[in-house]
């Protein structure tokens, strides 16, 4: 095992299309880092550069202590694997296994006893073992997809690198291949880069994902701290299911406080996307709001006010002090929303709806609350889950406090 660092690494192929710019990725030892992003960001080339499939034009890679720049694929001491499995048709299940280590026996000093056993005890763990005689076209795509990763484990090599092992299976499959993964890079602890477009995918698997656009890296970090602190708003849009709203408008300040003008009414703003509001006011920006906190419906209630009994800012129905109803709680946010769509999930379900300026919104609710398609409801934003972000597709959080944008990487 080992750790594997690429240091300010780019790749302009042929013709000069610049896929990977000046990446900077530190994989620690036994950790499992994905990377994802969009179709054409750049995943795979950054990935292949590491297996030494594809030249490195600037920059340094390194596996454990050795920078691999100039070492072959076969001599990297990593195992690869492909979306489409890539097995070898007319050799069994234990043959696929089996192979590489043949071809290195010498090599590796191991005599055939040891890679038989070998096999069958990483068959065992993949619950292979009953398969070991039939060809790949007898296999189901994840009896295939576990003959490809066994024949990854029987190296022991120093890193795992998946390229979107999971595409190719059908949605339960998926599920149940990820959560074997996950044992398994627990079990083994063997360093992993794994690309995926999937970003569920990515969120589950990942200690830490990389989220790249266009060949960049735009930030680095735990799951978590993607999802709660996105330093742009491309990360913030691409992480979450479903997205994160973003309302364009007018940072203003009201009295003592301040407010974001979405065009159709006003948004009070709190805690830390207030405290950046200064520096923005009076300019165009945008709010990002997570599904989940869209409050509609009997969630938002009378919107916000200030409870008659105990003198508290109170959000929504009723007071979070004493539990009072608020009947009488004034509607300052004054914000209405018309119900499109209502799609129950289960124990939630999401309404997508319209302002009389922003199209599309959708809030993630309780399926306990009542709601119907056509209907006009209030709607409340809870700040916790809320950005302010400058225009532009990849403009920055500025509502970040200064040292919460530790993960981002430049
Ligand atoms: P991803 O894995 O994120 O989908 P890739 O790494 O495959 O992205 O591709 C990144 C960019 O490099 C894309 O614009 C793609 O068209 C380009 N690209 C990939 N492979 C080649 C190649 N062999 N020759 C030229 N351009 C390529």
């Amino acid at each position: 095992m080992a750790e594997v660092v690429l240091r300010d690494v780019s790749k302009t192929y042929p013709g000069g299309v610049p896929a990977v710019r000046q990446v900077s990725i530190h994989v620690r030892d036994s950790e499992f880092v994905v990377l994802v992003g969009p179709s054409g960001c750049g995943k795979s080339t950054t990935l292949r550069m590491v297996a030494g499939l594809e030249e490195v034009s600037d920059g340094e890679i390194r596996i454990g202590d050795r920078v691999v720049n100039d070492v072959p694929p076969k001599d990297r001491d990593i195992a690869m694997v492909f979306q489409n499995y890539a097995l070898y048709p007319y050799m069994t299940v234990y043959e696929n296994m089996a192979f590489s280590l043949k071809l290195r026996r010498r090599e590796l000093g191991m005599s055939r006893a040891d890679i038989d056993r070998k096999v069958r005890e990483v068959a065992a763990t993949l619950n292979l073992t009953d398969l070991l005689k039939r060809k790949p076209a007898a296999l189901s795509g994840g009896q295939r997809q576990r003959v490809a990763v066994g024949r990854a484990i029987v190296r022991s090599p120093k890193a795992f690198l998946f390229d979107e092992p999971l595409s190719n299976l059908d949605a339960k499959l998926r599920l149940e291949m990820r959560a074997e993964l996950k044992k398994l890079h627990r079990r083994l602890g063997t360093t992993t880069i794994y690309v995926t477009h999937d970003q569920e995918e990515a969120m589950t698997l990942g200690d830490r994902v990389v989220v790249m656009k266009d060949g960049v890296v735009h930030q680095f970090g735990t799951p978590l701290e993607v999802y709660e602190r996105p330093v742009n708003r491309f990360v913030a849009g691409f992480v979450g299911s479903p997205p994160m709203n973003f309302l364009n408008g007018y940072v203003r300040r009201d009295g003592d406080g301040w407010y974001f003008d979405e065009g159709s009414g006003r948004i009070p703003l709190s805690g830390r996307v207030a405290d950046s509001a200064a520096r923005y006011a009076d300019r165009p920006m945008v709010l990002g709001v997570r599904p989940e906190s869209l409050r509609v419906g009997d969630a938002a209630g009378g919107g916000r006010g200030v409870c008659e009994r105990c003198d508290v800012e109170v959000v929504g129905r009723y007071c979070h002090c004493c539990g009072a109803e608020q009947t009488a709680a004034e509607t300052t946010a004054g914000l209405k929303a018309h119900v499109a769509v209502v799609e129950p999930l289960g124990d939630v379900m999401d309404v997508f709806l319209s302002t009389s300026v922003h199209e599309g919104l959708v809030a993630r609710i309780s399926a306990r609350t009542r709601m119907a398609e056509g209907q006009v409801v209030p709607l409340v934003i809870d700040m916790l889950g809320s950005h302010l972000f400058e225009p532009g597709a990849t403009g920055a959080n500025v509502s970040l406090a200064a040292n919460e944008a530790t993960s981002r990487v430049a």
